[in-house]
């Protein structure tokens, strides 16, 4: 199969309805991450997206709809929850509500819960408006490998196995929605993102963070897999190891090989005659560039040391929960707060 790669066009709206029409998975743009969507109400198509990515049948999909569509015909919507709703949609928060099973059961991999997204790209905005009806969609790359920030990046992962990428341009915000189970009586993050717990509790007075307790069945199941590898080997240091993560780059060099750091830009700063991708200066701008860069050093180095960033709060939660669950076990062993 070719895969097109096509602005977002009155012709290409309809190409794209015409293949969601026929049960076919299409690529597009958001503000967060690129999507790759199926007709929810599909289980043929839903099941393509799972065997496209090699996703395990247990983690759940998000159902994404325009900003006209009526939710309220898919889920129980709890009063409270339409102050967050007012406040933050379309944009990128995903809410996770009782299910009124309308959709293929696959969505939800069998929870009695349906998780609901509307993103504010107006690329997505004019796809979801094309189709009018929910499109179930993870992140546009294969299980476990990063998340893709531009249609290339789709591309590199699914080259000949979709008809269609969607061509937004680059996604702004870098990082995967925040996940908010509204379930309960209080909010509970279930994967941090742009929208902070801290702009939840003070829209609604309560937030809490979810915290997988030790053989517990996970709320979502996403969080227990490993995930946004890059392809090539890594390592990870702490804020406070600096000195450990530059010995590091100096023995693979020396080995002949090609490190490179990834790390914020004071620390680019103190060592200009090191290979580094610079993530920024704020924590917007190291969402933002998180993805694109573990893409562009899984492709030029042969050992890529990330340095975990010193600000912590608000959209820090999710840029370091993605930079540690991308370096792996080694993260988890080496990170110190401070
Ligand atoms: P992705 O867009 O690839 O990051 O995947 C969607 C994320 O949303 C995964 O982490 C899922 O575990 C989570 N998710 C989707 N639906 C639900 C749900 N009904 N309950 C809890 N988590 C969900
Ligand atoms: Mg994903």
């Amino acid at each position: 199969m070719t895969t097109r790669i096509l602005p977002v066009t009155p012709q290409s709206l309809a190409y794209a309805k015409e293949l969601i029409d026929a049960g076919e998975v299409v690529a597009f743009h958001t503000e967060t991450v690129y999507g790759l969507g199926a007709d929810a109400t599909n289980d043929e198509a839903v099941r393509k997206i799972f065997a496209l990515k090699g996703r395990p049948a247990d983690n759940p999909l998000i159902a994404h709809v325009h900003e006209g569509y009526d939710i309220s015909s898919l889920v129980e919507t709890p009063a409270w929850t339409k102050r967050l709703r007012d406040r933050f949609l379309p944009g990128p928060l995903t809410m996770v509500y009782p299910s009124k099973g309308k959709v293929s059961a696959y969505v939800s991999s069998g929870l009695p819960t349906l998780s609901i997204r509307v993103p504010s790209s107006p690329a997505a905005q004019a796809f979801l408006r094309a189709v009018d009806r929910p499109i179930a969609a993870p992140s546009a790359n294969r299980s476990k490998h990063v998340s893709p920030v531009t249609a290339q990046h789709v591309y590199d992962d699914f080259a000949g196995d979709i008809p269609l990428i969607l061509d937004g341009g680059a996604s702004q915000g870098g990082i995967e929605s925040t996940v908010l189970d509204c379930t309960g009586a209080v909010p509970l993050i279930l994967r941090a993102g742009l929208v902070t717990r801290e702009m939840i509790v003070a829209e609604v007075g309560a937030c809490e963070n979810y915290v997988l307790q030790e053989g517990e069945k996970p709320k979502s199941p996403g969080m227990a897999y490993k995930h946004y590898a890059p392809a090539c080997a890594t390592k990870f240091f702490g804020a406070q190891e600096l000195s450990a993560a530059v010995q590091c780059y100096q023995n693979e060099e020396a080995a002949g090989g090609a490190p490179c750091l990834l790390c914020e830009h004071a620390v680019c700063g103190q060592y200009p005659a090191l290979r580094a991708l610079d993530l920024g200066r704020t924590p917007e701008e190291m969402a933002a560039n998180l993805y694109a860069h573990l893409r562009t050093g899984e492709r030029q180095a042969t050992l890529l040391i990330g340095v975990e960033p010193r600000a912590r709060g608000g959209v820090m939660d999710g840029v370091l929960n993605r930079m540690l669950r991308a370096f792996g076990q080694d993260a988890k062993e080496r990170r110190h707060d401070g």
